[in-house]
């Protein structure tokens, strides 16, 4: 049993322990944890308090899957409803579909009773502002103004927002009975084309899992994952028979035809393989994740392996 999370998973990761502990599914684990962290006001990347799109609406997107039945559901660009991955998780067990998104999956959270409200924390709205301004020059602030009204399209370069871009949660859990769940949340990028959807409610792209080969769950540049199908590639290079760290590096090293400029292209990932063992992999420089399993008091937190993905281009060039 193991739970693993990418750090700002820290606030959700004992609720999914404890949850193994008693006996709970692995997918009960990972839709406990995520909600915690999508009820974190102070995690601007997921949840309540996400940062918005170009037009300042929180659009959020997430995943859910079961690695016993390969069973998923997603839902993308949902506004109103804080908790995506429980939205998620019904459109999984109560439709014959996989992905909702827009309004009609604001329809189906009313439909199955969520509470609607306003995301938009005003931290968030505050930063949303201040953001969007600071990053244009002074001769193209009208910009703003007329991009709102008729041009957002010009405007997408600010979703590249180094600052407010970047983040997404992943849980991954494994239960008593050896069963697998993978569970993805966030506000997406910040600043984003409104209806934009990342990786994270594309299942193969931000989320895979399958209890016969392992798990994956990536943050990151969401249009490189969904091209390379990063998540499922390390479970399918497991079912090929490499091992797990070998199954994530060859994924990530898929990437670099799709970059436009590799050392740019962040992407981080946590992965286990079938026996539940864990690991977690960046482009980006010292950063970490975090595992419990059920017989640690608390959780760890260690270095995710690093690929620069600038020399594995250089590499192929030779
Ligand atoms: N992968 C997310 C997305 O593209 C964002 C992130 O993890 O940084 O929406």
């Amino acid at each position: 049993m193991i739970v693993v999370t990418s750090v700002n998973g820290r606030v959700g990761i004992e609720a999914a322990v404890e949850i193994l502990r008693a006996g709970g599914t692995a997918l009960d684990a990972v839709e406990a944890a995520t909600r915690l962290v999508e009820d974190n006001p102070d995690d601007h990347t997921v949840g309540y308090g996400g940062y918005p799109n170009l037009l300042g609406q929180v659009e959020l997107d997430a995943s859910i899957m079961d690695g016993r039945t390969l069973q998923a559901g997603a839902v993308g660009a949902l506004q109103g409803f804080r908790n995506p991955i429980s939205v998620a998780r019904r459109v999984m067990t109560d439709l014959p579909h996989v992905l909702l998104v827009g309004e009609g999956a604001a329809r189906f959270a009313r439909e199955i009773g969520l509470q609607e409200e306003n995301l938009l924390t005003p931290t968030a709205e505050e930063v949303y502002r201040q953001g969007l301004s600071n990053q244009l020059p002074t001769d193209k602030q009208d910009w703003l103004q007329d991009g709102i009204q008729s041009n957002l399209a010009r405007l997408t370069n600010l979703a590249a927002d180094p600052e407010h871009a970047a983040g997404t949660v992943n849980f991954i859990a494994q239960d008593r009975d050896g069963n697998i769940a993978c569970a993805v949340s966030t506000s997406g990028w910040a600043w984003k084309y409104p209806g934009r959807l990342g990786d994270s409610p594309i299942i193969g792209a931000g989320n895979y899992a399958d209890n016969r080969y392992g798990a994956c769950g990536c943050t990151g540049w969401g249009e490189l994952a969904i091209r390379c199908g990063t998540a499922r590639s390390v479970v399918l290079y497991q079912r090929l028979g490499w091992g797990l760290e070998t199954a994530c590096y060859q994924a990530m090293h898929d990437l670099v035809v799709a970059a436009p400029d590799p050392a740019n292209a962040m992407m981080s990932l946590i992965a286990i393989n079938r026996e539940g063992r864990p690991v977690g992999m960046t482009t980006v420089p010292d950063k970490t994740y975090v595992w419990m399993t059920p017989d640690l008091q608390e959780p760890v937190e260690e270095p995710r392996l690093h690929v620069e993905l600038q020399k594995v281009a250089e590499r192929g060039k030779e």
